[in-house]
């Protein structure tokens, strides 16, 4: 059950483009992010087969006594120079590093970091793709790129291992990540007006602040009856009564989006509702 993405592959657009229509899992805060070791890239000169990635599945799964792992889940993710690998279903909790498995996506990248260089040729593509692949997962989930969303395996106190490599660095591969979603600037960079939603429900989109409109304005008084009455869609597009919310839009955490929770708009747009 739990190794049922064996078999896809995706790039890290096609990766987007499928987690748009996954539900996202409330389980995960984080990614964690691991090097196979074994294979390195010299092992696999021409990158992953989807045979490779069963025969992985085969050894995780096989029984102890006949030399497997005896485990009945994974890794959620297997990188290489361009493309990415399906193992586990998101869903799923799998088996990677012992303290993050509860909480953490793993994601293997192929190569062994100890020694392959991943500032250069092969080892720096691979490195690449798993940037592009990490910044869509972290947009996907909604959470903003930090240390503590993206995790080395070595973070994990109860490993003595270097995984992902002595010759990564996590900063460096931080900086590699592009923004998923900007994380909220301090107060010198950016004045917030003060509405009483908590920043984590803020969102970047259209460079503009958005926040969530069902929440905001009944966070303000207005009756739960009365926004869904005025809310209304034509085309994509997002309406209050007659208002066009200009940048508007939804968050797709569910198949089909509700307006009323997961309906987002301009914080400036809502604060003239409020006054009109
Ligand atoms: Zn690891």
């Amino acid at each position: 059950m739990a190794f049922e993405n064996v078999g896809k592959v995706w790039t890290p657009t096609s990766l987007e483009e499928y987690l748009a229509t996954r539900a996202v899992p409330g389980w995960i805060d984080s990614l964690t992010i691991h090097h196979t070791a074994a294979p390195s890239l010299v092992q696999r000169p021409s990158g992953f087969t989807i045979q490779h990635i069963r025969n992985i599945q085969s050894f995780y799964s096989r029984p102890k006594s006949q030399g497997g792992r005896g485990w009945r889940t994974g890794p959620h993710l297997f990188i290489d120079d361009d493309e990415i690998f399906g193992m586990c279903d998101f869903r799923s909790k799998g088996i990677h590093a012992a303290s993050y498995n509860k909480r953490s996506l793993g994601i293997e990248v192929l190569g062994d970091y100890d020694t392959e260089n991943p500032k250069t040729g092969r080892g720096l593509r691979c490195w690449k793709t798993a940037a592009a692949t990490t910044s869509v997962l972290l947009r996907w989930l909604g959470i903003p790129k930090s240390a503590s969303s993206i995790l080395f395996h070595r973070d994990d106190p109860q490993t003595s291992k270097s995984c992902p490599g002595r010759k990564v660095a996590k900063d460096w591969f931080i900086d590699l990540v592009p923004d998923a979603i900007p994380s909220p600037p301090g107060p010198d960079e950016y004045e917030k007006p003060e509405v009483g939603i908590p920043w984590s429900y803020w969102h970047f989109a259209g460079e503009q602040w958005c926040v969530p409109l069902y929440a905001f304005l009944t966070a303000k008084g207005v009756p739960s009856d009365e926004v869904l009455a005025n809310l209304r869609t034509s085309n994509g597009a997002l309406y209050y009564g007659t208002e066009l919310i200009n940048g508007g839009f939804y968050v797709s955490k569910n198949s089909s989006p509700k307006p009323d929770e997961s309906t987002w708009a301009p914080v400036r747009n809502l604060l003239e509702i409020l006054e009109s």
